[in-house]
């Protein structure tokens, strides 16, 4: 186990020409204290999560000390916001400080809201307490939920005040992906017709992350399947947990298919296949119906971006073309095994449409939902009174519920093994919007015992935690009123 000082550093981004990013201290933070550390993130690095109570170990973290070997430097990108380009944009408080040797590889270590960048744009560089937060347990809940995801070791507060909407104080959270890199990255080059960056970036990201593709006949082909791939499947992951990014924009999209910049974010609670879990997003571009097919629009600007290097348009769409069957597919598999299904048969398909349509009806609570619905017993309807609550439209759940015992039957479903199955892919503990608030509103005073203990809880999302019923339920009414938007 590591001390803070002993992280090996190394910035292989650096190793590209300097027009890919400005190198540049982090400004340093007043009078730094730790907010909270995973320990799950500290033991990826080898650090000693005993760490986090170090004052070196705050002071690096919150940009105010030197770590020996960093290479702190804002890397560039462009990008679509909302569906219109939008030019520059680049790390405009994100401070990469480089990369350290992780059990799967190397991991780069991001201060966010470390101050200005030439990138900044007239922003202040500085991320909220409320964001961070937000950002931190999101990053670590997706980890446990199995979903791909940048990790987040720690955040870091201050006293220093920021101006949003009113005075908020701030703070920097540390975190780690095994790169950053986003489609905008690509998209910058292109739209500035510079093309040897363009490849040389290209190739920067096969050499690093994607090795296997440097001996296939079209790399930069093969790199947009990849890309194009790892993005479906991601995407259908969000779907198949009620996961909503809130600003699925170009420059937010990792070219390695992780849940990357967590703004304002949100899980479904009471279904609504058209909710906008972002205030800032009026028209519902981003909303949870939308996402598979904005998923494939940004494959779609990576791929034009990606195009000069590729060679033809052919080869692009070729590339392209393997995102519909492959979210399809991945969905498949996801709805499978949240309804604990072993095989498939031709009658799943209206069964899952009826099943939404019906959870939609009745603003069912989309994790209640699987979960309770892992507790049914074939022969047994009695037992479904917890379920059955849930929807308001009882003789229409009946119905359906008939239909998906016949379904259970056909295949031989055995309830405990099923219940087990179903129990390990629908979580029973989600990062509600509610639950951050609450965390946060003791952290804007000074007591930050909510967030470890969410931590913990979201941790471990498939267990049943006697202790922590409560934060399986449903959400109070006062979270209805709960807004988030971009300004963060
Ligand atoms: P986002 O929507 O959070 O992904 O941010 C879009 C762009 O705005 C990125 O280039 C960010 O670095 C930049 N940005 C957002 N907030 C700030 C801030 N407070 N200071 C500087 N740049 C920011
Ligand atoms: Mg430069
Ligand atoms: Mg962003």
């Amino acid at each position: 186990r590591q001390r803070t000082d002993d992280l090996c550093f190394s910035n292989s981004f650096a190793e590209l020409p300097p027009a890919f990013y400005t190198r540049l201290q982090p400004t340093p933070l007043p009078a730094p204290y730790l907010i909270a550390g995973s320990p799950a993130a500290a033991r990826l690095i080898g650090l000693d999560p005993a760490e986090f109570a170090d004052a070196h170990f705050i002071a690096s973290f919150s940009g105010n000390r030197p770590l020996p070997g960093a290479i702190p430097l804002a890397g560039v990108y462009s990008g679509h916001q909302f569906g219109v380009w939008a030019g520059q944009l680049g790390d405009g408080r994100a401070i990469l400080l480089g990369d350290v040797p992780g059990a799967d590889g190397p991991l780069e270590l991001q201060l966010k809201g470390a101050g200005q960048t030439p990138y900044s744009r007239h922003a202040d560089g500085r991320a909220v307490l409320r964001s961070s937060i937000r950002e931190f347990l999101c990053s670590e809940a997706m980890a446990g939920l199995g979903i791909p995801t940048s990790r987040a070791l720690c955040v870091t507060g201050s006293d220093l005040r920021v101006m949003r909407e009113a005075p908020e104080t701030t703070a920097v959270v540390t975190r780690m992906a095994p790169s950053f890199v986003r489609f905008g990255s690509f998209e910058h080059w292109y739209y500035n017709d510079k093309q040897a960056e363009l490849k040389h970036l290209a190739d920067y990201v096969i050499r690093r992350f994607y090795p296997d593709l440097l001996t296939v006949e079209n790399p930069y082909q093969a790199l947009l399947a990849e890309v194009t791939t790892r993005t479906a499947h991601l995407m259908a992951q969000w779907q198949a947990v009620g996961f909503m990014h809130g600003v699925m924009n170009t420059d937010n999209m990792s070219i390695l298919g992780l849940t990357i910049d967590y703004g304002p974010f949100g899980f479904m609670e009471a279904f609504d296949a058209r909710h906008i879990c972002n205030h800032s997003d009026p028209q519902g571009r981003y909303a949870y119906s939308m996402q598979p097919q904005i998923g494939e629009w940004n494959c779609y600007a990576l791929g034009q971006a990606l195009l000069p290097l590729i060679g033809t348009a052919d080869a692009t769409h070729a590339a392209l073309a393997l995102y519909q069957p492959a979210y399809a597919d991945k969905m498949d598999q996801l709805l499978r095994a949240k309804l604990g299904l072993k095989s498939s048969a031709p009658e799943d398909e209206p069964l899952y449409q009826s099943m939404f349509a019906l959870m939609q009806a009745n603003h069912v609570d989309f994790t209640l939902f699987f979960r309770r619905l892992g507790d049914l017993q074939v022969n047994n309807p009695a037992a479904d009174e917890p379920l059955r609550d849930l929807f308001i439209d009882r003789a229409a759940f009946d119905a359906w519920a008939v239909q998906y015992r016949q379904r259970l039957k056909h295949e031989g479903s055995d309830d405990a093994t099923r219940r087990l199955a179903m129990h390990a892919v629908n979580p029973k503990y989600v990062l509600r919007n509610y639950l951050a608030q609450v965390a946060i509103d003791k952290a804007e005073h000074k007591d930050f015992s909510e967030v470890e203990k969410l931590l913990k809880i979201l941790e471990n999302p498939f267990d049943d935690q006697p202790d922590n019923e409560a934060y399986a339920a449903l959400p109070p009414d006062w979270a209805s009123q709960l807004e988030v938007s971009c300004s963060s």
